[in-house]
């Protein structure tokens, strides 16, 4: 399809430097073709030409001072990429890889994601590259005051609602959300999401992207007669998504053997402690090799990267993209692994997916496997604005609906346009209509 390839080319020339972002565009559009042959009126009114260019793009300066008294400038970052659906939403990450080509492919993605949820939410993606490791909490509290200093005058609960992501998590959206409330004098609520849970905060939005990626597995797995019970399952990451995304497998009756974090992974054959890791990384902020300090069976290996060698029945990546290059899935489909579940954001290269599919692998991509988080966010919100909290048990019985109808959904329109099973297109086929209808009604 011409329009298709015309529109990637363009993208090309014009962000040659944002090879992430291409990535993604490249992978969304060449899915969407056969939607383009149904659908003229996409190409008429020029939807994806206006689709791969953010709404909005912020780039700002965030000076900051080290307990030592040393002055440092980071460069903040916000894109509102799409409001066709709803505020822009999506989280903020802070980490030294962060630049432009990121925080637009995480924007762009977050725009099918958030539409896949079903709730009113569009796309939007922030960050910094400022390095959390290894800072003190007044420093992190600073970061984060000299952030919102700039950010604020661009944010509200219904303009841009920002999240955690890698390197934010409760402490950072508090400090955020302080510093919001104090320029502001005002307590919009509904502004951050994440919340602690004396402030606005919902319950189960913690375990919500890791829960809802094994409720997407689980319906995947279900729909294709198999289960997670007695699987062997690696995990990649030892953060908020891989931790919750282990207790749920594990509540499943499968057998996660091993985690791991940016310098290495641990392998624990009879079952990794969650209790252990999230004593290490949530409350001691540690690496996560001193898990085998407290369990001398298991076995700690220095490059991380190598956990894809494991022999596992179902890999969950939950650490960052391009986690999974075609020789880490030809390793794994020759070890037997036979179904993925994206916890991280485009955690597998475009060769990879192909290579996936190719071979009849399950694939749950991220932004439908993912999208447990901001669909909890969202819930978030609405509690914000009914002033009213809900019961665990309640959010976590929508998180669940949620998921089971997004892997309907995903499912649905792969079948429609002959692609059943390649949930892949089909997360991006759904995802994608919605948002196009939208735009299609409310003109240029
Ligand atoms: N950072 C998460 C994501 O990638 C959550 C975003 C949010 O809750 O707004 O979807």
């Amino acid at each position: 399809m011409k329009y298709v390839e015309n529109v990637i080319n363009l993208s090309k020339e014009r962000n040659s430097a944002e090879p992430e972002f291409l990535q993604t565009i490249e992978e969304v559009l060449q899915s969407l073709k056969p939607v383009m042959d149904k659908h003229p009126e996409y190409k008429e009114y020029c939807i994806l030409e206006r689709l791969i260019e953010p709404e909005r793009q912020l780039i700002f300066r965030v000076p900051w001072t080290d307990d030592k008294g040393q002055i440092h400038v980071n460069r903040g970052y916000r894109i509102q990429f799409s409001s066709a659906i709803g505020p822009y939403k999506g989280g903020l990450r802070f980490h030294p890889s962060v630049n432009l080509s990121i925080i637009k492919f995480l924007g762009f993605e977050q725009i099918f994601k958030n539409s896949l949820t079903g709730l009113s939410i569009g796309g939007g993606k922030g960050g910094s590259d400022f390095d959390p490791k290894g800072r003190s909490d007044s420093e992190i509290m600073r970061f984060c005051q000299s952030f919102m200093t700039e950010l604020y005058r661009h944010l509200g609960d219904s303009v841009d609602v920002p999240a955690g992501d890698i390197g934010v998590g409760g402490r950072e959206i508090g400090y955020l959300f302080g510093q919001y409330k104090r320029i502001r004098n005002d307590f919009e609520a509904g502004v951050l999401t994440g919340k602690g849970l004396k402030f606005g905060g919902s319950l189960a939005r913690t375990e919500a992207t890791g829960y809802g990626l094994v409720y997407f597995v689980r319906e995947m797995l279900q729909a294709n007669n198999e289960s997670f019970k007695g699987k062997t399952v690696v995990i990649s990451g030892s953060g908020n998504v891989a931790i919750y995304a282990c207790k749920k497998a594990q509540e499943y009756g499968a057998n996660v053997v091993a985690m791991c974090d940016s310098s290495g992974y641990i392998y624990d054959p009879k079952g990794i402690k969650i209790e252990t890791v999230q004593k290490i990384k949530e409350v001691e902020r540690k690496r996560i090799s001193e898990y085998v300090k407290y369990h001398p069976e298991a076995e700690y290996v220095e490059n991380q990267r190598n956990i894809w060698n494991l022999k596992c029945d179902i890999a969950l990546p939950c650490a960052t993209q391009n986690d999974i290059n075609l020789n880490d899935a030809k390793k794994l489909i020759e070890n037997g692994c036979f179904a993925i579940g994206e916890g991280a954001n485009m955690p597998c290269t475009n060769e990879a997916v192909d290579y996936f599919l190719e071979n009849n692998v399950l694939l749950a991509p991220s932004k439908a496997a993912n999208a447990g988080g901001v669909a909890t966010s969202a819930l978030e919100m609405a509690q914000n604005s009914m002033r009213m909290p809900w019961s665990f048990e309640e959010v976590d019985n929508k998180l669940d609906a949620i998921m089971v109808n997004i892997f309907k959904e995903s499912s649905k329109a792969a079948e429609e346009y002959g692609l059943s099973g390649n949930y892949v297109a089909g997360a991006n086929i759904a995802g994608f209509k919605k948002v196009a209808d939208a735009m299609l009604s409310q003109g240029l």
